[in-house]
């Protein structure tokens, strides 16, 4: 039994000298303190061993265990510290270095632009409808009392899709369906995009925003819509806002009419904003044409109303003098991050 110990004393003594990481001193303990080891052997052995002989043999089993168990323990820190001086090196922190900035995401500016006109006028008690953007001619012109022979209509202004299935060239196609399910008083406002086939560029693209206005009851006036339009522009614009009003020719409102505000930069002196006018084109409106409440199934007898369209771009362009609306969708983050909130 003696030279056993001794020699499994050496055999350990010479594996601890080469075990220089936990691995290897965990796969150690498991053969010299494990279940299966040489010493759980000799515990067993013992049992053919008498009297005080086994005493002695026991207690000297014993001592090389708590032996091993010491030694495996003092080790095992050496490593571990070595191992995490190697980690820390590893791991290196400059904390002389400059952080890194994080950006945090934001709002495109025109869905800004966007939520704020609708914040405004939901605040007003118009409630938002949505449509497609793909719909047929009868919702985008015909409803609308767009004449068959409309300049609006032709190829040129229109992208088809199918002879009479198009890309909406307003959100007022959205009105159109909107007077055919529901019966007034309607007070809506129709966000989304809208397309034309047009030259890119600098003030027209292919791709544009608009909300149109929509308010038919027994009694809406024209009046109501000056009042509603003064409201939205001074509000949208954080000015006392002056209107001017130029007649003007659209097919689903008679009268119609182009609205201006007073310049927002010079106040009406004339600069380079309003191209020495004084004035700033901000919408088209009218009252509601009989012909296109006869189409949604609203007696003209009974019932008129009043809309308006208006381009979110435009609303940008002014209130924050973006001078060319195709940087609007160029996704270029030099000019998106100079924007945050309109
Ligand atoms: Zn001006």
């Amino acid at each position: 039994m003696q030279p056993n110990i001794e020699s499994l004393r050496s055999a350990f003594t010479q594996e601890l000298s080469h075990a220089d990481s936990s691995e290897a001193l965990e796969i150690l303990r498991v053969k010299y303190l494990g279940k299966k080891s040489p010493l759980q052997n000799l515990m067993k052995g013992l049992k053919e061993v008498d009297g005080e002989e086994r005493k002695r043999v026991g207690k000297e089993i014993n001592d090389l265990k708590e032996e091993i168990t010491q030694s495996l323990l003092t080790v095992q820190e050496e490593v571990y510290q070595r191992e995490l001086t190697a980690q820390l090196v590893e791991e290196k922190l400059d904390v002389t270095l400059p952080g890194r900035k994080d950006f945090a995401g934001y709002k495109h500016p025109v869905t800004e632009a966007m939520d704020e006109i609708v914040d405004i006028l939901t605040g007003m008690g118009f409630s938002v409808q949505y449509g497609p953007d793909i719909d047929t001619d009868y919702y985008n012109f015909e409803a609308l009392n767009f004449a068959a022979d409309h300049p609006a209509r032709d190829m040129q202004d229109t992208f088809y899709i199918e002879p009479h299935v198009l890309l909406r060239t307003h959100t007022s196609n959205i009105q159109a369906r909107v007077m055919e399910q529901q019966r007034p008083p309607i007070r809506i406002i129709t966000p989304g995009k809208a397309y034309r086939n047009e030259t890119i560029t600098a003030r027209s693209h292919v791709l544009f925003h608009q909300i149109e206005g929509l308010y038919i009851d027994k009694a809406a006036t024209f009046a109501d819509l000056l009042a509603t339009l003064k409201e939205l522009y001074s509000k949208l614009f954080s000015a006392d806002v002056v209107m001017r009003y130029r007649p003007s020719y659209f097919p689903f409102v008679e009268p119609g009419m182009e609205v201006d505000i007073s310049c927002l930069s010079c106040g009406g002196k004339g600069c380079g904003l309003c191209k020495h006018t004084g004035w700033l084109e901000v919408c088209g409106a009218g009252m509601v044409h009989p012909e296109v409440l006869k189409n949604g199934g609203i007696d003209p007898e009974v019932y008129n109303g009043y809309a308006w369209g208006m381009g979110v771009e435009r609303c940008l362009l002014l209130k924050r003098g973006v001078k060319d609306i195709r940087l609007l969708t160029e996704n270029d983050l030099r000019f998106l991050r100079q924007f945050n909130g309109i």
